[in-house]
């Protein structure tokens, strides 16, 4: 086991699918050249990125049980800055290289659980999932999903790297580019201007104020936040700035009622206050929209799943980023649990890494998730 785990994550970390530009169609190739003969669908979304669908039917066929990972990594960064080879670097258990964590590991575990199934029919049709652009714009899950491609799904197991604990919650994101327009003067009359920066930034901390107390810190995420994670502004230390550029990065709960364009309802309502009051405009773009996500502790998914996998899997976890799940779980409502090896600290990491051991471990895991799972109530 421990061979092929070695053989699978050299050739998954060795394929170079950084986002941008992503070119996910190379891994896909190698991808299908390894299951050769099963039910493999290929989605190609123009310039080398694609995803993949493997279908392997199984006793019920009624039933279909997803197994959702991602292609693409982030980029690199400034590989001087690492100390282990980008592209993968084994020392003793420790597999070292961009995208380890986030998520080869998790599709390694999908692939040996393909070998196995092809070998011997699993109880229920098992769907797996190899989406293209989860790091960036989720084009890959967003194309699977309008070709209809996931409507079969009954339940998803999201193999991001949880550090095999039961991820049962995400956080939602919104990011946001915000240009306040005022009037430039001489600062040193400043009455015959408007100060679009110095309104920013009160927008912004009012917007912050508002976001963070839209609901009750949640016990695995936390609280709402909003940061302002950019700010762009100001010509010269006498001139008033008549314009101004912001970004925030705002997580939301899965508590907040109406989800994101709750929290999108209440910066407009700021937004044209702002605009009524201090006579200025401001244009609110969004740059990223990802809906939170929760699966309740004692749904009888995740009680399935803790009985089959024992002790370790009584520790739930909540996600604090983003992942496929945020655009599949509420089209789809379906029960999910993002589950999978490597440490989710270590994702985007310069020296990113897993520990082997966690992959097979994982895979042992999901075979017993497999053989125990039913249909929600049923
Ligand atoms: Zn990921």
């Amino acid at each position: 086991m421990k061979n092929k785990i070695v053989e699978l994550m050299s050739m998954l970390v060795g394929t170079d699918t950084a986002n941008p530009p992503g070119k996910e169609k190379a891994l896909a190739d190698q991808l299908t050249g390894l299951l050769e003969g099963c039910d493999c669908r290929r989605l190609s979304h123009g310039n080398d990125r694609e995803s993949l669908v493997v279908t392997l039917p199984g006793a019920n066929q009624e039933l279909v049980l997803g197994f959702a990972g991602h292609l693409d990594t982030v980029p690199v960064g400034d590989t001087r800055r690492w100390k282990h080879n980008p592209l993968g670097e084994i020392i003793g258990d420790v597999m070292y290289g961009r995208g380890t964590a986030d998520m080869c590991g998790g599709l390694a575990a999908m692939l040996l659980l393909i070998e196995e199934y092809e070998k011997h029919l699993p109880p229920v049709t098992l769907k797996f999932l190899f989406t293209a652009d989860e790091e960036a714009d989720g084009t890959g899950a967003k194309a699977l999903l309008e070709n209809g491609l996931l409507n079969d799904l009954d339940a998803l197991i999201i193999c991001e790297p949880s550090n095999l604990k039961l991820g049962i919650c995400e956080k939602g994101t919104i990011w946001l580019k915000i240009t306040v327009h005022g009037k430039s003067s001489h600062a040193s009359m400043p009455g015959e201007g408007i100060n679009a920066l110095q309104l920013g930034m009160k927008f912004m901390e009012e917007m912050k104020e508002r976001i963070e107390r839209l609901s009750a810190p949640h016990p695995l995420l936390g609280g709402n936040t909003c940061e302002i994670t950019g700010c762009k502004s100001g010509i010269k230390i006498n001139i008033l700035p008549g314009e101004a550029q912001f970004l925030a990065d705002i997580r939301t709960l899965p508590a907040i009622e109406g989800g994101n364009s709750a929290v999108l309802n209440i910066i407009e309502e700021i937004r044209q206050s702002f605009e009524n009051e201090y006579n200025i405009s401001i244009s609110v773009e969004e740059a990223g929209n990802r809906e939170p996500i929760e699966q309740p502790e004692d749904s009888q998914f995740i009680r399935r799943i803790r009985k089959a996998i024992g002790k370790r899997a009584c520790d739930v976890r909540g996600i604090y980023f983003y992942t496929d799940g945020s655009l599949i779980i509420p089209k789809l409502k379906i029960p999910f649990v993002i589950y999978g090896p490597g440490l989710p600290e270590n994702c985007h990491k310069t020296d990113e890494s897993i520990s082997l051991w966690q992959i097979e471990a994982c895979y042992d895991h999901y075979r017993r998730m497999i053989d125990s799972y039913q249909k929600e109530g049923g």
